[in-house]
């Protein structure tokens, strides 16, 4: 079995577990914890894969890093 591929991203990881205490890594702003992007700046927040279960890599991401599951795609700007 492969390894868990959330130890290769660990600069993701550590923003997706800054997300999930409730500020927005890239605004600072206060988030709510099943956001899945910042009302603020619209950065895509770590929340839980609808797949998986693991906690997401934020901005950018279009699917997740563990299950392969694809994104919702931001909103327009
Ligand atoms: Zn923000
Ligand atoms: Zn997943």
């Amino acid at each position: 079995m492969a390894e868990d591929p959330d130890n290769q991203q660990p600069e993701r990881i550590a923003l997706a577990y800054e997300a999930l205490r409730g500020e927005c890594p890239a605004c600072r702003a206060q988030i709510k914890p099943d956001w899945q992007f910042c009302a603020h700046c619209a950065t895509r927040l770590a929340t839980r894969c609808p797949g998986c279960g693991v906690p997401l890599p934020p901005a950018g991401s279009t699917r997740c890093g563990h299950c392969g599951i694809e994104l919702p795609a931001p909103p327009a700007a």
